[in-house]
């Protein structure tokens, strides 16, 4: 028997980082930036120690094109590296200065923002570009240096002759890469990657218009001034304490992240935790309407106000995915699948939290104002409802104020409900039963008739409330939901008793046999107590096994906004 060591070297692997690493290519310029951050924030913070050679100032990035030469350029005015440095950092793959830094400034720097940690994101340059270049100048008192790699393990490090602190990588993009010389495509990527990030990112210039001064004629043309194109917002809302902030900041960052959206949110959640993981963000309720963008407008994933993605499946409990925002947190595992990240401790605990403040929030609007909350009702009721339809621990606190409005305009609470209908709606079992339509026109008549009884009838119009009121069912003891058009109403225990029908015993008889010889019996029933209504002279009804079959038939196993299937009940 044979044993030995599988020999891995940089040769066969570098190959392997350039082609797998990232499936998406467009993100190197993504990790370029953050490492240009990182240089800029460690340089920060060695400033704030005093630890620095030289003045840190108003550090920008700067991301410039050169087309005549196929070059793509991004400039920081960071720490910068010496050639050991280099030798060290660069050279050998998969080593993080990004985690060395962090390591050797444990307690002061746990804060800096610093993203790096894999020690891999520098090598996805070479998805797009054939050759690389470094050209840096560590703030130490020591020479420039000169990297250049061809995309081989060869590389070649000289002097040179570099003046200002802080490094300059150039990127020879690939003839089939073109792309990335394209000023606009490089304008979609920082602002889809980088538009929050923590240093202000050049890229070229805009004009701007200067505003008229005031005694301006009316003729008068508005003069423009040429400034930096600053492509992010480094001190973003989610940022922030939520003291520092008003109604108005948190709507202004809502357009901000969604700039084709019009509506503005209906209220938002500051999340700020920092034990026993690290999160921060803003959720927003959108107001539903029919042209909103579930698709698109999603909420967006950040690592230290990095982009990374809008898919937060498995991150944030499905029943959420509708709202909108940001969450930042740097603990979340990202280059596993979906389902181990489901399954990560962490991951898990942040989901739980994030549902605890929602719920938090919800209750608090209810408690603090009523009124407003029951007109947000119709807007905010699907994501409550499938939340308790899919979480046990949201369903236990939003009982509290999940709302049951009544075809007269009431909103009951589920203890109100009781409250209100447990006397004068019950059947022979003593069970509670509520009646509930679930289209006000089409059942017009059987919700008069109830009402003409005396009854409440509650007006359910969304799209998963059957299933919910199924729920409550079998969590509840002695309760029954009952279709107002269903035959289930006649077993209710009448409170008023008289009839004010017009027509004698033998009218009603003949009506009754004339509608039996043209609907099939085995199908509808013919209600004649229907007729103490002023509203409907007769009612037919479906007996509800029957209809509670077709409803499943039609809503079995269909998703809701593609969200998968429901729960099992
Ligand atoms: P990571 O950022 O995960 O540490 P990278 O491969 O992106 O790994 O970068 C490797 C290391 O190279 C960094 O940790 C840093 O020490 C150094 N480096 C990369 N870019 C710069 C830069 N612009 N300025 C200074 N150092 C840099
Ligand atoms: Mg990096």
């Amino acid at each position: 028997m044979a044993t030995g060591k599988i020999n891995v070297s940089v040769e066969n692997i570098f190959p392997l980082i350039k082609k797998f690493l990232y499936s998406d290519h467009e993100i190197f310029l993504r990790e370029l930036i953050s490492n240009a951050t990182d240089a800029t924030l460690k340089l920060k913070h060695l400033s704030s120690l005093g630890e620095a050679n030289v003045h840190y100032g108003n550090p920008v990035i700067e991301v410039k094109v050169n087309k005549e030469n196929n070059t793509l350029h991004v400039i920081d005015q960071g720490i910068g590296m010496t050639k050991e440095e280099v030798e060290k950092y660069i050279n050998e793959v998969a080593f993080s200065g990004a985690e060395e830094f962090l390591n050797k400034y444990k307690d002061s720097a746990k804060d800096s923002g610093i993203i790096g940690h894999f020690g891999l994101g520098f090598y996805s340059a070479f998805m797009v570009a054939n050759k690389v270049e470094i050209i840096t100048k560590s703030h130490k008192d020591e020479p420039a240096a000169h990297w250049i790699c061809e995309g081989t393990t060869e590389f070649t490090l000289e002097d040179a002759d570099k003046k200002e602190h802080g490094t300059e990588i150039i990127l020879h993009i690939n003839d089939e890469d073109k792309e990335f010389l394209e000023e606009n495509r490089i304008q979609e990527l920082l602002v889809k990657y980088n538009k929050f990030m923590p240093i202000p990112i050049k890229f070229g210039t805009k004009e701007e218009t200067l505003p008229l001064p005031e005694d301006a004629k009316e003729d008068a043309k508005p003069e423009t001034e040429t400034v930096d194109n600053i492509i992010n917002n480094p001190n973003p809302a989610w940022t922030k304490q939520p003291t520092d902030l008003e109604e108005k900041d948190y709507n202004e960052f809502y357009r901000e992240l969604y700039p084709m959206q019009f509506e503005e949110p209906l209220f938002h959640i500051h999340l700020n935790v920092d034990y026993p993981f690290n999160l921060t963000g803003i959720l927003y309720f959108p107001r539903m309407t029919s042209d909103m963008n579930i698709q698109k407008d999603k909420i967006q994933l950040y690592q230290n106000q990095v982009f990374v993605t809008d898919n937060v499946e498995g991150i944030v409990p499905e029943f959420l995915t509708m709202l909108r925002g940001v969450i930042d947190s740097p603990d979340i595992p990202l280059n596993v699948s979906r389902s181990y990240l489901q399954a990560d401790g962490a991951v898990k605990k942040i989901s739980s939290y994030i549902t605890r403040k929602v719920a938090d929030k919800l209750k608090s609007l209810f408690n603090n104002n009523r009124e407003d909350f029951e007109k947000k009702w119709n807007d905010i009721k699907i994501v409550i409802e499938y939340g308790m339809l899919s979480e046990d621990k949201f369903f236990e606190k939003a009982e509290k104020f999940a709302l049951y409005p009544t075809t007269e305009g009431d909103y009951y609470t589920f203890e109100e409900l009781e409250e209100n209908i447990k006397e004068n709606q019950t059947d022979k079992d003593g069970n509670m039963v509520v009646l509930y339509a679930s289209n006000e026109n089409e059942q017009h008549s059987y919700i008069e008739a109830a009402k003409d009884k005396g009854y409440k009838v509650l007006l359910l119009d969304s799209p998963i409330v059957s299933h919910l009121l199924q729920k409550l069912e079998t969590s509840k003891e002695k309760i029954s939901f009952v279709r107002v058009d269903s035959d289930h109403v006649d077993n209710l225990i009448k409170k008023n008793d008289e009839k004010i029908s017009k027509l004698s015993d033998e009218e009603k008889e003949k009506l009754k046999t004339d509608f039996e010889k043209v609907i099939p019996s085995e199908k509808y029933t013919i209600q004649m107590e229907a007729m103490d209504s002023n509203a409907a002279p007769l009612i037919i009804t479906q007996p509800e096994f029957m209809r509670r079959m077709k409803e499943m038939q039609q809503t079995g196993g269909g998703g809701m906004f593609g969200m998968g299937n429901m729960p099992e009940m």
